[in-house]
Formats: C-alpha cells, sequence, structure tokens
C-alpha cells in the first residue's frame, strides 16, 4: 500500500535503541514525503528537544506545508528557540505555497531587520505570487529584487521569467514580452539552453531543447507527435505560461513545448528496442511545469516509471500514477543514510514532489553516476 515504506521504515526505527538525530529526522521526513503529517508531526513532538537541529525543523515545517497545513506549521514555526535563515525561508515558502502573502512578508521584513535580504525568501513570494496570477504583487517583489541583488543576474532571469510568465497567463503578451526583452537586452544574451542528458546502451546522450542533431532526430520528432496527440486526447492542455521567449512563425505553443530536451529525451527512449523499464533523465535548469504535467500522464499512458533529475530535485513519475514507498534513487542503501543524500546537508535534503523510489526497485547507481559527471552536480562521495 502507499504507506508500506513508511510503516516499515517506522519498524526499523523503532527497534533501534540509540536514536539520534538522524534517525530521528530520516523518520520525521519519510513520513512527511509519504503524506502522513501527523506521524510526522507527532514523531516531531516526541523527539527530545535538544538533540532536533536545522534539518529536522525544516523536515517537520516541509511535511506540515506540502500537507497545506500552515496553521500547524506556523505554531511548530514559533517553538523553534533558533530561526535561522532556511528555516524562515521554510515557513515564508509554506506561506507563499499558501497564497499568504502578508504572513510571508512578514516574515521576511523581520528578518531583514537583523540579516541581509535573502534571494530565496524572494523567489517563494515571488512563485507563490504567480501561481496565484497576483500581478500586482509579482511586480512589486520582481522591482524589489532588482533593487536588493542588482549582482545576481541569474536570479534576476528567473524572476523575469516568472513575471512574464504572469503576464502571458492574464493575456498580457506585449507585456511579457517587454520584460523578457528588457532583462536579456540587460544581462547580454546569456540565456541558458536547456539541455537533457539520458543514457542508452551506456552511453551519455544529449538533447538541447528543438535538437535536431541527433541521427534518428526523424523518428525522435515522430514519437513526440504521437505522444503528443496521446496526451491531449487524455485531456493534457499545452500550458504557455512556461514558454519563456518569443514565439515565431512557424512555431506554436504545443511545439515549442514538445521541442523541450526532456520531451526529445523522452521521445528517445520509447523509440528504444526495448523501450527501458524505467526512463532516466538529468536536466540542468528545473524541468517547466507543462513538462512536469505532460510527463506524469505519459508515464501512466505508457506504462513506464520515469526518474528526472532537475537542479532541484528529482522527480519520479510512477507508471501506476502512485507513491509507492520511500527511498532515495541511490536506492540499495538505508534510509537514515540517504534521506539527505545525494549532496551533503541542508541544501541536499533531496524532495521528491509526489513519489519516491520503491524498496524493491533496481538500484540507480548508474545513472547517478553518469549523470552526475554531465552537469557536475552534488559532490556526492557515494
Ligand atoms: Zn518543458
Ligand atoms: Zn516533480
Amino acid at each position: 500500500g502507499k504507506v508500506g515504506y513508511a510503516d516499515k521504515a517506522f519498524k526499523i526505527f523503532e527497534s533501534i535503541e540509540k536514536r539520534d538525530v538522524m534517525t530521528y529526522t530520516s523518520m520525521i521526513n519519510a513520513f512527511g514525503l509519504n503524506g502522513m503529517v501527523y506521524e510526522a508531526t507527532d514523531l516531531y513532538k516526541r523527539m527530545p528537544i535538544h538533540i532536533q537541529d536545522e534539518i529536522t525543523h525544516i523536515c517537520v515545517l516541509n511535511a506540515c506545508s506540502h500537507s497545506g497545513l500552515v496553521d500547524q506549521a506556523y505554531a511548530i514555526f514559533n517553538n523553534i528557540q533558533v530561526k535561522t535563515e532556511k528555516i524562515i525561508t521554510t515557513m515564508v515558502d509554506c506561506f507563499s505555497r499558501m497564497f499568504m502573502f502578508d504572513e510571508a512578508q512578514q516574515l521576511i521584513d523581520n528578518f531583514e531587520l537583523s540579516h541581509p535580504p535573502c534571494l530565496v525568501m524572494y523567489m517563494a513570494l515571488l512563485s507563490g505570487a504567480r501561481n496565484h496570477r497576483n500581478l500586482t504583487l509579482s511586480k512589486k517583489v520582481y522591482q524589489r529584487m532588482n533593487c536588493l541583488f542588482p549582482d545576481n543576474k541569474q536570479a534576476l532571469i528567473s524572476a523575469s521569467i516568472l513575471l512574464s510568465n504572469i503576464y502571458s497567463s492574464i493575456g498580457e503578451d506585449q507585456q511579457a514580452k517587454e520584460v523578457r526583452l528588457n532583462r536579456l537586452n540587460e544581462i547580454g544574451k546569456n540565456r541558458i539552453i536547456g539541455i537533457t542528458w539520458t543514457e542508452h546502451n551506456g552511453e551519455i546522450v544529449r538533447f538541447k531543447a528543438h535538437d535536431r542533431s541527433h541521427p534518428q532526430s526523424k523518428e525522435i520528432y515522430d514519437e513526440i507527435a504521437r505522444i503528443s496527440t496521446e496526451l491531449m486526447k487524455n485531456g493534457h492542455e499545452y500550458d504557455s505560461r512556461w514558454i519563456t521567449r518569443e514565439i515565431n512563425d512557424d512555431e506554436n505553443i504545443e511545439s515549442i513545448l514538445c521541442g523541450h530536451s526532456e520531451k526529445l529525451a523522452l521521445a528517445f527512449n520509447f523509440i528504444q528496442k526495448p523501450i527501458p523499464d524505467i526512463i532516466q533523465l538529468t536536466k540542468n535548469l528545473r524541468i517547466c511545469g507543462d513538462c512536469h504535467s505532460a510527463v506524469k500522464s505519459i508515464a501512466k499512458l505508457r506504462q513506464r516509471s520515469i526518474l528526472i533529475r532537475d537542479t532541484n530535485r528529482f522527480h519520479y513519475f510512477d507508471k501506476n500514477g502512485q507513491s509507492s514507498g520511500l527511498l532515495c534513487p541511490i536506492a540499495g542503501l538505508d534510509l537514515a543514510t540517504h534521506i539527505f543524500a545525494p549532496e551533503s546537508q541542508l541544501e541536499s535534503l533531496v524532495r521528491f514532489c509526489h513519489a519516491c523510489i520503491n524498496m524493491n526497485e533496481q538500484p540507480m547507481s548508474t545513472f547517478l553516476a553518469s549523470t552526475q559527471a554531465c552537469i557536475g552536480l552534488g559532490q556526492s562521495s557515494i
């Protein structure tokens, strides 16, 4: 069942005599990732306070946040003695996800009374505003980011993309275009092209957005057309909010989004014989929202599990559309040592969005070893 793995983990947890911060935190995180928020908070409350650390607090806050229990999160937050930047950021993110922007702003204001401004907090606020299609707030946050972080070009590009997405989503295409062009002119042509890597017969294959350089390019695009038809038949609507550039005359929303590198790499996997049981992709940027929802449907329609690692997290799309147990994709090692893998410490808290890896599934060490080398993600010692 859905909670099978967390139950199993809990049995192991209970059998451990000397529980340390890692054991507790891993278990709290395991509950959180499986949507067992009451178990997570309960265990958190039973955990000796003196061994709770920053990561423990973040895990329990995330557990509440992802289940929409903002009051509970805030109550816990208020009881935390030492509120670090990352803990406050987690709370700002939680408020922003629930569209409680005043509360989020209040936290940021308080934080800035005694600290330099923190970029991640503003990004959390802005992406909340984007999801809420709140133009006024988005503009305000974007302007503020321009003042506060003038030298952080990469962050400002991401922010401008979020802002122009909002303009597009409310039909203000001209404005959307201006925001993008202004930003691009300011920073020059430093746009990062989306790249996805996948593995075939032990070799790494690389796709850029709209790539036509692969020898099987024609088959790949034919396959994408088939996938696209299936997707639309099953209710997928291409979401123009994720288009971050101008649309040329010979393009449309579908063709642009279908040219994203992760979709090309995915189609490439589907023209293999046999089609891999688990399809693994690695992307150099964050996966876009359209690819995210498309891949979720494709996994189900085509009955293949798909694992995508982007710069932010692992996304595991189960072919049965359900979450099935919990383990980091570096499978085969035990929960406690792996909850925080592959990168070390905090940053690295591996956050699965909907599902996690089934314990019974094959270890994916090859996936990680090869793709990590490609994009230089994480200094994993594994
Ligand atoms: Zn995409
Ligand atoms: Zn995801």
